[in-house]
């Protein structure tokens, strides 16, 4: 069955159930810890509760293939719909958890269910932030496959487009309208994409592939308002009219029950042990909205990937079932601008050198050290550095190269 086809569960008064374990958020880290909670042989009922309107899907095509118009939401559920409701368990969607009530183990929707549980796990990731700037709510955001959707039916007609932020979400998805022959203008405060992040290499490398697809770019520019819709007016005065309008500015990290639940929040995002356990008992949190302990890096990491998310999942259900697991893998992701890959593997805690190395035919590696040892490398057309930065990484080792001015 299609993602567009399942349907939602909404009962009309307030319904009382008992669940062994529930999950709060139907994204790649609350899929996961829902499927090793089962595979871990934990009891039932399970149920997960998602404010999403589909069944969960994966996020990460939403910028490429999906808006480009390659692929459909048929090819980005996770799992059948029957997956979720097999024996006394059940999957809510366009349903929220309003209230948690930790000293009972209980917590309220939005549709008027209350349920008690005996662990559970928070997977509430972030939603887009509204573009703080008169019109700025007139702009769609891409975090969710309703936004996604409304982004590429917009895109079927539109000759013009203005996406604003240049952070992996931004420079995707520009290139993947500018692919679909629109006339795409990147508005981004910073200096060049990625700059802060990822270095000057790896943004130089960036704005080019973004230039071949044919991306304009105003960098050290803010956006001042956005007037009907359809006219983005910008601080150094310029004025671009647009067909449609992206934020990519950033997201906020949903950390509201988490704290109702009296759990420590810290740097915007809940902490947890390398089990996924928040310091309130039976409570877990995992994916963008935790900062978790990673054993291999011997610290809290704060993490947006989806294979991180999915990880701390899998270690949270595992956990929750009565099983032994625990996060200690290294962070990679792979990001796609146009047809070109960029690959990444790193703790993304942050760097005091960035050491570029320029390969013939055009690829690059950058080796990101702090303190002398290897925190992250990122390659293009050079998976081999990736292999060996992995390693790197895990062993504390420092990077091959040394930085250019130490010879
Ligand atoms: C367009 C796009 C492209 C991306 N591309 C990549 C990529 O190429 N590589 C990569 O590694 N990562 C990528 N990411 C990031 C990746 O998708 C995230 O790291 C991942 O989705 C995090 O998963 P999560 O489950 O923690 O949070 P989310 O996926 O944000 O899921 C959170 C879920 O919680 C639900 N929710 C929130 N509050 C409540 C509540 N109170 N009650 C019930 N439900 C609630 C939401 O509806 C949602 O279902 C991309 C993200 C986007 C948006």
């Amino acid at each position: 069955m299609s993602v567009d086809q399942q349907s939602s569960t909404q009962p009309s008064s307030t319904q009382q159930t008992v669940a062994d374990l529930v999950v709060v958020g139907g994204g790649h880290a609350g899929h996961s810890a829902f499927s090793a909670y089962l595979k871990a042989g934990g009891p039932g009922p399970v149920i997960l509760i998602s404010e999403d309107d589909t069944a969960p899907y994966r996020r990460p095509p939403l910028s490429k293939d999906f808006l480009r118009g390659e692929s459909g939401s048929d090819q980005l559920a996770m799992d059948p719909a029957d997956f979720y409701t097999g024996g006394d368990n059940e999957l809510l969607l366009d349903d929220a958890v309003t209230s948690i009530d930790t000293a009972k183990r209980m917590l309220h929707t939005r549709s008027g269910r209350e349920i008690t549980y005996r662990h559970c796990i928070l997977a509430t990731g972030s939603a887009p932030t509204p573009l703080d700037v008169p019109g700025g709510d007139t702009a769609t955001g891409l975090r969710f496959l309703s936004e996604a959707r409304e982004l590429r039916d917009a895109a079927q007609s539109a000759t013009t487009a203005v996406v604003i932020g240049s952070g992996f979400i931004g420079c995707e998805a520009s290139a993947s309208l500018a692919v679909r022959g629109i006339a795409v203008t990147l508005v981004s405060t910073s200096s060049g994409p990625q700059e802060k992040r990822l270095g000057p290499d790896a943004s130089s490398l960036i704005s080019g592939w973004l230039e071949d697809a044919g991306v304009r770019m105003h960098h050290n520019t803010g956006v001042r308002e956005i007037e009907a819709g359809h006219v983005v007016r910008l601080t150094d005065g310029t004025e671009l009219a647009a067909d449609l309008v992206l934020n990519a500015t950033g997201v906020t990290l949903r950390t509201e029950l988490a704290e109702q639940a009296g759990a420590e929040v810290r740097e915007g995002r809940v902490v947890v042990d390398e089990q996924m356990r928040t310091s309130v008992p039976g409570l877990f949190a995992v994916g963008d909205v935790a900062l978790a302990m990673n054993t291999a890096a011997g610290r809290h990491l704060a993490v947006e990937h989806w294979n991180a998310a999915e990880r701390m999942g899998e270690v949270a259900g595992t956990v929750a079932a009565g099983g032994e697991a625990h996060w200690a893998e290294p962070l990679g992701f792979f990001s796609l601008i146009g047809h070109h890959l960029l690959k990444y593997a790193a703790w993304a805690d942050g760097f005091d050198e960035a050491i570029p190395v320029h390969h013939e035919g055009g690829g690059l590696t950058v080796w990101y050290a702090r303190d002398g040892v290897t925190v992250g490398v990122l390659t293009s057309e050079a998976d081999d550095d990736l292999d060996l930065g992995r390693k790197l990484l895990l062993q504390g080792a420092p990077p091959p190269v040394a930085p250019p001015n130490h010879g």
